[in-house]
């Protein structure tokens, strides 16, 4: 409804496969050099995320990796076939490490880093890695990688007219949903704080085609196409304190 079709598919659907694809013992455990647990945990995240390490797994990617020097997805191939096969003992993820300011510049070593920013830059510079080679794709067959099919999925903001009912449609790609928590007692209630209508008024009037003019409108996000793998980021820091929101 209301999206066009991609004209190119990047990856096949039907070969992400949502289970296991061989069984899994608990893999190696990852060592913290020192302010790494926003690494390490992301990376743990990651790895365990089946679709994304059925595929790594089967070293697919590195076959045909068109990259010269940094490749995100080459990265995160050797760190998961290394890191489920070392059952037992534990690994410090060095490879990642030593790729810190190419995942995003703002990164510095033995800094107490942002898990959820850690995060943010590793998908995108996996997706950037799968799209490699396609520079001038438009923004909906590059939502086909098998990363964008795994995390991405798309918003949808209608704003409708208070005035004359018209209603007005606009997408946007998502890698995860931040979720303000502050107010909250439970994920759900807080996912449907996110989808609650907004009224736009007085400042921040919406400019209406039908009416020509300036109007009040109502503002509202949906989920229009759900990712196989939903991220969502619970919001646990106050903007104007600095404080942790501890309830978990
Ligand atoms: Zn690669
Ligand atoms: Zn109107």
């Amino acid at each position: 409804e209301g999206m066009a079709p991609a004209p190119r598919i990047l990856f096949p659907p039907e070969k992400i496969c949502m289970e296991w694809q061989q069984q899994q013992a608990a893999g190696a455990g990852l060592c913290n050099p020192g302010n790494m647990c926003y690494l390490n945990s992301v990376l743990q995240c990651l790895t365990y995320t089946p679709p994304l390490a059925n595929y790594l797994l089967s070293g697919e990617h590195r076959q045909s990796c068109p990259q010269q020097g940094f490749c995100m997805m080459c990265i995160m191939e050797g760190h998961v076939i290394r890191a489920l096969c070392s059952s037992g003992s534990d690994l410090v993820p060095l490879t990642v490490i030593r790729s810190l300011n190419r995942i995003g510049e703002h990164f510095e070593l033995g800094m107490q880093e942002d898990a959820h920013d850690f995060l943010r830059c590793t998908v995108e510079a996996m997706q950037s890695a799968c799209l490699s080679g396609c520079s001038d794709l438009d923004t909906s067959s590059q939502s086909t990688t098998i990363v964008h099919q795994i995390f991405g999925g798309f918003l949808r903001s209608r704003v409708t007219c208070l005035s004359c009912s018209a209603v007005s449609d606009s997408y946007e790609t998502f890698l995860d949903v931040s979720l303000e928590i502050e107010a909250t007692s439970s994920v759900t209630a807080a996912l449907e704080d996110f989808v609650k209508p907004e009224q736009l008024d007085g400042e921040n009037c919406f400019r209406c085609h039908s009416c020509d003019k300036m109007v009040a409108a109502s503002k509202r996000l949906t989920v229009q196409c759900l990712p196989m793998v939903l991220t969502l980021c619970l919001k646990r820091f106050q903007y104007l304190t600095g404080q942790k929101i501890s309830k978990v």
